[in-house]
């Protein structure tokens, strides 16, 4: 297979096409702007909106196989292609019980993975207002308690940790008929994830399980291996064996954990592609994330996903300020750091939060002050006294 078709031109698909040459692979992107960064560096590209339907048909006949850089997609519109033999990797019945964060839990505790105590909200009344009489209010879940939007949440975008219940009511107010999913708010100890591949034959490879750190629901960083005893780290290998057995998947999904302080591990959220707690791979594996994506949904063998260092901390460049910098003279300094690799998106603008880049540093042995005083150096620079 030759020609790969990604839904999507953000970065997850630019760095796929960093990955493509080297198999004899082309990437055709569905992407809505020229400016979106995967576009310059992709074979071809339709510029549509992911979501829409008519522009996968055309992007079909312009590649062999169709995968996706993000879950925001139309899944009932592209069922008829799926019908029409155009081939996507994964199938679209391994994402359909993923795009909505209520059926993603249902379907994950319905498999025996761990997750946490949730239901979706329907306590609200025909005015909008909370009915505290209904037996379907959070009571057993206790405060805070974390509402999040059923569809297109991502960097936090739409996840709420509430303290009380007037502000569980005032953010469902502001939400209006969003649909919406509460869970209890998990203590944890650390944040986990682990990036898996699946191959059309069947095969699993798994990465080493990193430590993600958010802030304000957004990752900061990540730092590799996550320091876990041998225990945990096999609980999460076979979560990730059970999961894309389970779905039958094909391609690299993402699986963001919670650990708590009792060594509990539970399942937060799986993304069914490459994913940001995976970017180390790009310089610390010797097969990126990305490189497995494409060979596994080009039909490939999956490559090895072992570390070729001791460690590796990765540390996202999120916006701080509305601008068109590219940052040059920032970007220089953190690549002058010692065994740094700086990896910049190109996008046009600027704005907080968003993620413009990210610089990668290996490490010959790993140690978690050590990391962590690195993650804090890179950060003092890139936000400066912004941080
Ligand atoms: P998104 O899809 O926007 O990334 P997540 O569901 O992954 O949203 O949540 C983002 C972050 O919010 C998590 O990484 C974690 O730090 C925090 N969070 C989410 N759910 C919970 C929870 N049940 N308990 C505690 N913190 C949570």
């Amino acid at each position: 297979m030759k020609r790969v078709g990604v839904i999507g031109g953000g970065q997850l698909a630019w760095m796929m096409t960093g990955a493509a040459e080297a198999l004899g692979i082309e990437i055709v992107v569905q992407t809505p702007s020229p400016t979106d960064p995967a576009v310059e560096f992709a074979a071809d590209a339709i510029f549509a909106p992911i979501d829409d339907p008519a522009a996968t048909a055309e992007l079909a006949t312009r590649c062999d196989v169709i995968t996706f850089e993000n879950e925001f997609i139309n899944l009932e519109a592209l069922k008829p292609l799926a019908e029409q033999k155009i081939c996507f990797r994964p199938r679209l019945e391994a994402l359909a019980p993923l795009l909505d964060k209520y059926d993603q839990r249902c379907y994950l505790r319905d498999l025996g993975l761990p997750v946490p105590r949730f239901f979706a909200l329907e306590a609200v009344t025909s005015t909008g207002e909370l009915d505290y009489s209904s037996p379907a209010l959070p009571t057993q879940l206790g405060l805070p308690v974390v509402m999040k939007a059923r569809r297109c949440g991502y960097d936090g975008q739409g996840t709420f940790i509430l303290k009380d219940r007037e502000a569980l009511e005032s953010k469902l107010q502001q939400l209006g008929q969003t649909p919406v999913l509460l869970e209890e708010f998990i203590p944890f100890e650390r944040e986990l994830a682990v990036i898996a591949a699946r191959s059309v034959s069947g095969e699993i490879v798994i990465y080493p399980v990193v430590e993600t750190q958010q802030e304000e629901q957004v990752c900061r960083r990540v730092l590799v291996p996550a320091d876990i005893s041998p225990a945990v780290a096999a609980e999460i290998e076979a979560i990730a064996h059970t999961l894309l057995n389970s779905l039958q998947a094909v391609g690299v999904f993402g699986i963001e954990l919670f650990l708590t302080n009792t060594g509990k591990v539970l399942v937060n959220e799986v993304s069914p592609r490459t994913h940001n707690s995976g970017h180390f791979t790009l310089d610390a594996c010797d097969t990126s994330q990305f490189e497995q994506h494409l060979r596994a949904v080009s039909g490939l063998p999956l490559g090895n996903p072992s570390l070729r260092c001791g460690g590796a901390v990765m540390v996202n460049l999120l916006g701080y300020e509305y601008s068109h910098n590219d940052y040059f003279a920032k970007r220089q300094q953190l690549n002058q750091l010692p065994k740094s690799h700086v990896h910049w998106y190109g996008k046009a603008e600027s704005r907080p939060g968003r993620k413009l880049g990210h610089v990668t540093v290996l490490l010959e042995s790993y140690q978690h002050s050590e990391a962590q005083l690195i993650a804090e150096n890179v950060e003092s620079i890139w936000y400066g006294k912004n941080g």
